[in-house]
């Protein structure tokens, strides 16, 4: 798998596999909080508990950190932020997939509470789609070995001809990413127009998967109400 991505373009891998069985580290509350190092997957937990009814609720999810950045180019992207020191910025680079592999068959083997890993939070979920070894292809085929954890994608990408490849995935949630069509056009740059997104998210819809939309963020643009409903509808 390695040496394929490596014969598929892609630009950099980030770290080295290890023979080292991984460990799960499990936080306070009797959650996971990491496993091994948490360079692969870890807890997001740098939000604190909301305390009073008007706090902002910012759950504590399991982040898949297969890959680092994002083809796109949204004006927001707190991708920018997050890698500012990086001298590539935001520019898509890969973890070793023999890695990743390892940690997530430890994770889905050992660890008995049913949770989502997230695959989106600090990359696109569909970026690795396009060489021999299509990311969805590789970790979907772990988590359906199981029935218990479920991975999420969360993309602005319409490229799922991967997914629909899948038949009857039962372990796989993923998450479109859309906005109000001015807002998307001015500030989304890069990305497919919204409503191809849409179009992408039918298919997988009829194809069987969990789809889940997002609206992320809602920008108050004037007739905002107008194109927010234009939108849902
Ligand atoms: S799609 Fe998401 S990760 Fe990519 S540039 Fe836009 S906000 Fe950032």
């Amino acid at each position: 798998i390695f040496e394929n991505y490596l014969e598929s373009g892609i630009s950099q891998v980030l770290s080295k596999a290890t023979s080292k069985p991984p460990r799960i580290v499990y936080g306070d509350k009797g959650s996971v909080k990491q496993v091994a190092d948490g360079s692969i997957i870890k807890r997001f937990d740098k939000t604190p508990y909301p305390v009073k009814p008007t706090d902002v609720v910012c759950p504590h999810f399991l982040e898949l950190k297969w890959a680092y950045g994002c083809p796109f180019d949204c004006s927001w992207c707190y991708l920018k932020g997050t890698f500012r020191f990086r001298p590539e910025g935001i520019k898509p680079a890969y973890k070793d997939l023999e890695k990743v592999k390892l940690h997530v068959e430890t994770f889905l083997h050992e660890v008995e509470t049913p949770e989502i890993l997230n695959t989106g939070e600090i990359a696109d979920s569909l970026m690795g789609e396009n060489g021999d070894c299509p990311f969805s292809k590789f970790i979907i085929s772990l988590f359906e070995k199981q029935n218990r954890h479920k991975v999420l994608f969360v993309t602005k990408s319409t490229n799922v001809k991967n997914l629909l490849e899948i038949t009857s995935p039962r372990q796989a949630i993923v998450s479109f990413s859309l906005n109000a069509k001015p807002v998307a056009e001015k500030w989304e740059k890069k990305t497919p127009f919204v409503k191809k997104r849409i179009e992408a998210a039918k298919k997988l819809f009829e194809a069987g998967y969990e789809v889940r939309i997002r609206m992320d963020p809602m920008v108050p643009i004037e007739n905002w109400e107008k194109y927010y409903i234009q939108l849902i509808d």
